[in-house]
């Protein structure tokens, strides 16, 4: 599934990925028959990178049935599985906000229009009392007085409940809000953060001078083409996730790990010097260089995969770019001197 920050589906996947997505692409149109308009190519862009599973079995299940896709099919695929997680999540949680928020006011407005009613009554009947002598009347007034204070007691009740309800229902939309906003700035293929939430942590950080250290490391995985050559793309994705997962596993919790582009992942460190950063970088080189993958189909080795890392610390006149410059530069001079190394900027 493409991830999506506002309402717009976003591929930031690389050139040469794209490319290979293209050449499984096009057979297919010719294949199945199938008009290849923007709305197709989309649906199957997504269905040979493999990553939107609902899509899949939705598309394999028509091929099997009618061995084509027709535009109206297209259409409800496109606005089910693609689309739909970004711009209807939005608009409907925002509907259902808008509905919860009406029905609290409405409960509120009522409760308070009892309450100034039964207040005027109260002052009538209080006068009524005090210029009236006879206990029958006052009996009546009395017991009208009790039935008034009753029906605002119950009103007041209503509204408690409902706005206990409502309660209930905006911490469900928190939730889905939350998981909306999940999927807008997660990297479909390894969970980390993708390339805009990274950006967005960057521009806190420059925003929000002051405070500690902070380090920024670029890493990338050293002759990353000969692996995909050597074992196909889906192998190659299994590394990127394995060295997701690596690093993932070194950082420390307030540390951000995002997919910068193809296999090029980013390390933000708030509160963390360049020597602290050197060490976590140098642990992921290490057991990198340590690990061998192996193929599950038939246990065969990957051999040594390794990477270079180029960190850099910020400085106070650095704005984002500057900032991912440095690192960058530090990280092409790691290639330069021989990859399987760390170099700082
Ligand atoms: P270097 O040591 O200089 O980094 O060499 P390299 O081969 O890793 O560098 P280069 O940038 O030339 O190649 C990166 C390759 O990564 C090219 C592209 O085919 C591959 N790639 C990019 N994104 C993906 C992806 O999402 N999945 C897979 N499997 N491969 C990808
Ligand atoms: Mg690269
Ligand atoms: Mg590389």
């Amino acid at each position: 599934m493409p991830q999506s920050k506002s309402v717009l589906p976003v591929y930031d996947f690389s050139l040469s990925l794209n490319d290979a997505y293209r050449e499984k692409i096009l057979p297919l149109f010719t294949q199945h028959r199938i008009a290849a308009n923007p709305i197709n190519y989309a649906l199957l862009y997504d269905y040979v990178a493999d990553q939107n599973p609902e899509l899949k079995k939705a598309i394999d299940a028509l091929l099997a049935e009618k061995k084509t896709l027709e535009m109206k099919e297209s259409q409800e695929l496109y606005a089910s599985f693609v689309c739909s997680a970004s711009l209807e999540s939005f608009e409907t949680i925002q509907e259902k906000i808008h509905q919860v928020l009406n029905r609290a006011s409405d409960a509120v407005d009522r409760t308070f229009s009892q309450a100034e009613q039964a207040g005027d009554g109260f002052e009538q009947k209080t006068t009524l009392l005090e210029n009236t002598s006879d206990v029958a009347n006052h009996q009546a007034i009395i017991l009208d007085i009790i039935r008034e204070t009753r029906a605002l007691a119950a009103t007041t009740q209503a509204m408690q409940a409902e706005l206990t309800r409502a309660n209930a229902e905006m911490e469900e939309l928190r939730g889905e809000l939350i998981s909306v906003r999940k999927v807008a700035t997660t990297d479909g293929l390894t969970g980390l953060l993708n390339r805009h939430a990274f950006q967005d942590v960057m521009d806190d950080i420059i925003d929000h001078e002051g405070g500690g250290a902070v380090t920024l490391a670029i890493l990338d995985i050293d002759f990353f083409k000969q692996v995909n050559d050597t074992w196909g793309h889906p192998m190659g994705d299994s590394v990127i996730k394995y060295v997701a997962s690596l690093v993932k596993k070194h950082v420390a919790d307030h540390h951000h790990v995002a997919r910068y582009g193809g296999e090029e992942l980013v390390i933000v460190m708030p509160d963390t010097d360049k020597r602290t950063a050197w060490d976590i970088s140098e642990n992921i080189r290490c057991e990198m260089e340590k690990v061998r993958l192996k193929r599950k189909s038939d246990d065969q080795s990957l051999g040594e995969i390794t990477v270079s890392i180029g960190l850099t610390e910020k400085r106070d006149d650095d704005s984002v770019d500057s900032f991912i410059s440095r690192a960058d530069s530090a990280l092409y001079r790691a290639k330069q001197l021989g990859r399987n190394r760390i170099e700082e900027g």
